[in-house]
This record gives structure tokens, sequence and C-alpha cells, in this order.
């Protein structure tokens, strides 16, 4: 089976637009979604009705809560985009009274762990699934936390949070795609291993591209492969969208054009 894995759109159109297109042309059985679908950009209403219509599930990210509930340990910058974002969904209300209840309903059953065959599936960390971030630098300055976070999967797990892809191993590595073989990694029978897809709408590698991930589960026998994409879309229209909106910070907008 094949299984897109998107992550952290963010409210960007453009991008999650590019992302299904590119998904359509590959061919896939089904799409995922690792939560924060909203947030930051200037989609939001967009991005929530493309994740019900065409993904199989989707999970609860910090930035989802924040909207629906409340915004947590957020920064003003973030904050305000959280309330914003509230706020245009809560417009829908008298514009399209059906679809406001289907978006909210939709965002309020939002799950926050997911078990996908042998790959628990989370927004943040196996321990903490909506808030803890695991930083490809922390196998260097907090080894000893990738190792705890280890100890709560029992063979893999799917995650997203930080928009930095790539796959964390149990003995302590971190592989960035451009480090894989065809940009893709098979988990061995013998290991775990943690697996981010990146960011659909605000990577943070450097690569201001779009990211998402591909697996590839075979029946029987056949190992699991993950494949890591990039999908170049119009980063210049999602940044002018947020530069529109004043309660957006312009800085949400330029960030995109440098993928930080
Ligand atoms: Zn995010």
């Amino acid at each position: 089976m094949r299984t897109a894995i998107i992550s952290d759109i963010h409210s960007n159109l453009g991008a999650l637009e590019a992302v299904l297109e590119d998904i359509d042309r590959r061919g896939v059985d089904r799409i995922v979604c690792l939560g924060d679908i909203i947030g930051y950009g200037p989609n939001p209403v967009q991005c929530v009705d493309l994740v019900q219509q065409r993904c199989e599930w989707a999970l609860l990210g910090n930035h989802d809560f924040g909207v629906i509930y409340e915004p947590t340990n957020f920064n003003t910058v973030a904050e305000d985009a959280a309330f914003w974002t509230r706020r245009e969904l809560e417009r829908q209300k008298a514009e399209d009274p059906a679809g406001f209840i289907r978006r909210w309903d939709f965002l309020n059953r939002l799950k926050t762990r997911w078990q996908e065959g042998e790959f628990l599936c989370v927004h943040g960390s196996p321990r903490k699934p909506i808030n803890e971030y695991l930083f490809p630098a922390d196998t260097q300055s907090d080894p000893h936390k990738i190792t705890k976070v280890f100890d709560y999967i029992e063979r893999a797990c799917l995650c997203g949070h930080t928009h930095w892809p790539g796959v964390f191993t149990d003995d302590g590595e971190f592989y960035k795609p451009d480090e894989l073989k065809d940009h893709t990694y098979t988990v061995r029978p013998d290991e775990k291993a943690i697996i981010n897809p990146g960011s659909v709408g605000q990577p943070r590698d450097g690569d201001p591209r779009a990211s998402y991930a591909i697996m590839e589960t075979g029946d029987g026998a056949a190992p699991t492969t993950v494949t890591f994409h990039r999908v170049p879309y119009d980063v210049q229209h999602t940044v002018d969208l947020i530069h529109a909106i004043p309660e957006l910070h312009p800085m949400l907008g330029d960030r995109l054009l440098d993928g930080k």
C-alpha cells in the first residue's frame, strides 16, 4: 500500500495544492495528515476543506489546538495568527453555515495519536503527542531525550511538528533526505525508527519547496520504505497573501522565501 504523508500545512493553500498534484501524479492509495493544518498562513478555510476531502485521517497539531481551544506557549506572532485564523473560520458562520459546522466538527474530531500497522502516528512526539519537538540537533545536544522517546514506541513512528524532514533511528542517528539514496529510507526489521515527512506549508530546513513523503508498506516480507519528496510552488504568491492580512506578521511570509 502506498500512503502519502503530509504534515504542517499551516494554511498555505498554494503549497498544499502543489503537493496534492504531485501526489496524484505519482499515484497513491491514500493520504494521511499529521496535523497543523491551520495557523500562520492565509487560507485556513480552503486548507481544512482540502484535508477533509482528500485525507483518510488527520491528527491534531499544536496550532490546530491553538485555534480550536486556546494558543498555549505561543509567541505573540503565532498567537495573533491563531486568533485571526479562528475569526476567519467563524466568519464562515454567516457566509456558509453548513461549511462552518462541517469544518468545526472535523477540527474537533482530530486525533492526538493513531496506530497505523506498526507505525504510531503523532504530531509532536510519542510521549507528548501534541507539543514535544524532536529536532535533528537533539541527537547531538540531548541524546538522552531521543533515547527516552524511543522507549515509547514498539517499532516505528510518524511525526511532524519540527518542519525538518528525515529519519531518527534508535542507535541515535538522524538522516536527512539528501543523505539517503533516492531520498528513500528502508525501515530495517531489527530497528526502531521515527520518520518526519517535513512541512508542506512552512519548511524550516532551508529549502523553501513543500515537503512530504510516500510510505510503501509491502505485504508479507517486503520491508517498509519511506521516500521524501520536495515540490516547488509559487512561494511569492503565498507571501503576498500573508502580507495583505494585517493580523499576520509580515515575517510569516518573509521566512517562507528562505524555508526558515
Ligand atoms: Zn507546524
